[in-house]
């Protein structure tokens, strides 16, 4: 009786033991399914392509920022190194554009969706980035302790060139905007620009304080950009589709406009969400949205050291 009940016991424990792993199986399987990774891949140029699937919103599709790939005599030069979560697609992304070893990464500024995939090409890859970029850097917990040997080992401060004739490659900081550290990637033989997020997609700008960014500087620093630049056909932003030169420069006249209409309403005493609420800038600037200009707003009045409240 015992022994029968024990066996029965057993049996059921078994049963129920496969219902589990079957149903996890299951549960794993449509997961996977689910979140399958895709990085779509765009061809701009015989030796540059650009990894996109880049906008956020959706996180089963979004694989971080957009990222160039230079393939030069030597190897391969990624900008950029989308989401950590991202690593192994990303990775297998990257081979399947070419089979040379990554011997560069740039990294044009310090957030985690630009610099996530830094240690998945070894420690003998140059990482570059601007030299605020590093320090930021250094804050982030993906770059402490063992991991700090994947910081950028070669900085700039204004402009760094390297490589030569078709390989060129042009890295330029225009000063404080998005964060304090925001390199362009200007490729001369291509006329190709990447801009990282200092011009990320047609919205208000996201300002991270917290990394020097600044909403004042935007416009100026934007401004010394188009001024300096010459022979720019493509753009490749930080969140969106290629564009091209006039977007950007209709970019630095958007952030103008942005800074002026902030500042008039704080003049006029508004606070900063009914500074927000009053802008409007997509009936003059076709094809933008404004998904991003309360934060935006809302940076600029903390930079302006707004005291009003009501
Ligand atoms: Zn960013």
């Amino acid at each position: 009786m015992i022994l029968l009940e024990g066996s029965i016991m057993k049996r059921m424990f078994v049963l129920g033991a496969l219902l589990v792993v079957g149903g996890l199986s299951m549960a794993v399987a449509a997961q996977q399914a689910q979140t399958k990774q895709v990085i779509d891949v765009q061809k701009v140029a015989d030796n540059y392509y650009v990894l996109t699937s880049s906008t956020p919103g959706n996180d089963a599709t979004f694989s971080g920022g957009n990222v160039g790939v230079f393939i030069t005599n030597n190897g391969v030069i990624l900008v950029d190194t989308k989401l950590a979560g991202w690593g192994q697609t990303f990775l297998d992304r990257v081979k399947s554009i070419s089979t040379k070893p990554v011997t560069t990464i740039i990294n044009t500024h310090t957030h985690g969706d630009h610099t996530g995939n830094d240690d998945k090409f070894g420690t003998s890859v140059e990482i570059i980035a601007q030299e605020n970029t590093k320090t930021n850097m250094a804050k982030m917990d993906a770059f402490k302790g063992d991991k700090a040997v994947f910081l950028p080992k070669r900085t700039f401060k204004d402009t760094l060139s390297f490589g030569s004739g078709n390989e060129r490659i042009d890295l330029y900081y225009f000063g404080a905007g998005h964060t304090n550290g925001d390199a362009f990637v200007y490729f001369p033989a291509l006329r190709v620009l990447q801009t990282g997020d200092l011009f990320a997609r047609k919205d208000a700008p996201r300002i991270d304080r917290a990394n020097g960014g600044s909403g004042v500087a935007y416009p100026q620093t934007l401004s010394k950009a188009v001024a300096t630049l010459k022979n720019v056909d493509t753009v490749v932003p930080g969140h969106a589709p290629l564009m091209k030169w006039s977007d950007l420069q209709e970019y630095q006249r958007y952030t103008t406009d942005l800074l002026n209409e902030v500042q008039t309403a704080r003049r006029g005493g508004k606070n900063a969400d009914a500074a927000a609420a009053s802008i409007n800038l997509t009936d003059k600037y076709k094809g933008y949205t404004s998904e991003g200009v309360k934060a935006a707003v809302q940076a600029i009045y903390e930079e302006l050291g707004a005291t009003r409240t009501r």
